[in-house]
């Protein structure tokens, strides 16, 4: 079911009926349990474009208020499924100018309760090594200039979301379990560092990130998580090493390199994405994503 084609598409949460938090009862909630359909989307970066290859699944332009999104929709393994390049098509979109608040506008629209995205990331910690999965439990932003909010001021008040679990940790225990299933070096925790980008990092850049306690680092991680968890979906990243950073590599970065690092990793990424799609498991539920803004009234479209 999951073809090939379809696994060329990437590289890499659940709004229940009530307010359910860690350590409550699992029985409503499909974060962790199976109960109900899920309804999952897989945001894509770099290396993942290829959303007509998907059978059965049609594009859906999606209108917000910040702008349109395009994703592709439809149903794997019993679940409602939508893709998303952040991107768009031909990596048209660089990071600083992603339309980041249409994108997760529009899967809250669409129903989505589930987020995994996946990032090619560069690595500042010398033992989360290329071709390694890391999967991402805190962040640092040093981005600017990106409208990281939908709590403006304007159509919705001003709101300060909890940002102590960045990612949601009950999706990072599945993504653990898939990826124990497929034998491949993992990390089951780290912290990404976002930068401004287009450009790549200094050397000095490199070293200060890695000083912070920063171990990967990608361009389009945020405004993404926050705006997530504003939405109150659940969100998590699986970052996957493909090159290390300035100073660190003999060799000056290139997106090429990011490329081909991905390229090499691609059929992983695309294994642990089915695996994530068709999860049936149960893990207990930690994390409380659903219900963020819940002193706000709750986000709603
Ligand atoms: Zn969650």
């Amino acid at each position: 079911m999951f073809k090939k084609k379809l696994l060329a598409l990437f590289v890499l949460p659940l709004v229940a009926g009530g307010m359910f938090c860690a350590g409550e009862a699992l029985a409503k909630t499909n974060c962790t349990g199976r109960e109900r359909m899920r309804k999952i989307a897989v945001i894509g970066g770099s290396g993942v474009y290829s959303p007509d290859a998907v059978g059965g699944f049609a594009k859906k332009i999606v209108k917000t208020p910040y702008g349109e999104a395009s994703c592709v929709v439809g149903t794997l393994y019993g679940n409602q499924v939508v893709f998303l390049n952040r991107h768009g098509t031909g990596h048209s979109v660089p990071p600083h100018l992603v339309n980041y608040r249409a994108n997760i506008w529009a899967l809250k629209k669409l129903g989505v309760e589930e987020i995994l995205a996946t990032a090619a990331v560069g690595s500042c910690n010398l033992k989360m090594k290329t071709g390694d999965f890391v999967i991402c439990d805190q962040v640092l932003d040093f981005t600017n200039s990106r409208i990281s909010t939908f709590y403006d001021g304007k159509d919705l008040p001003v709101a300060h979301a909890d940002f102590s679990q960045p990612y949601c940790a009950t999706l990072g225990k599945i993504l653990q379990n898939c990826l124990q299933d497929m034998k491949v070096k993992y990390h089951s925790a780290g912290t990404m560092v976002v930068t401004q980008g287009p450009r790549f990092e200094t050397p000095a850049e490199v070293k200060m990130y890695a000083m912070l306690g920063g171990d990967v680092i990608n361009m389009t991680g945020m405004p993404e998580a926050i705006l997530a968890k504003e939405a109150e979906m659940h969100y998590a990243a699986v970052a996957v090493v493909t090159n290390y950073g300035a100073g660190i590599s003999k060799n000056p970065l290139s997106h090429q390199e990011v490329l081909e690092g991905m390229q090499k990793s691609e059929k992983e990424i695309n294994v642990l994405i089915d695996k994530f799609l068709q999860w049936k498991g149960n893990v207990d539920k930690v994390c409380c994503c659903e219900t963020t803004m819940a002193n706000y009234g709750g986000f709603k479209v």
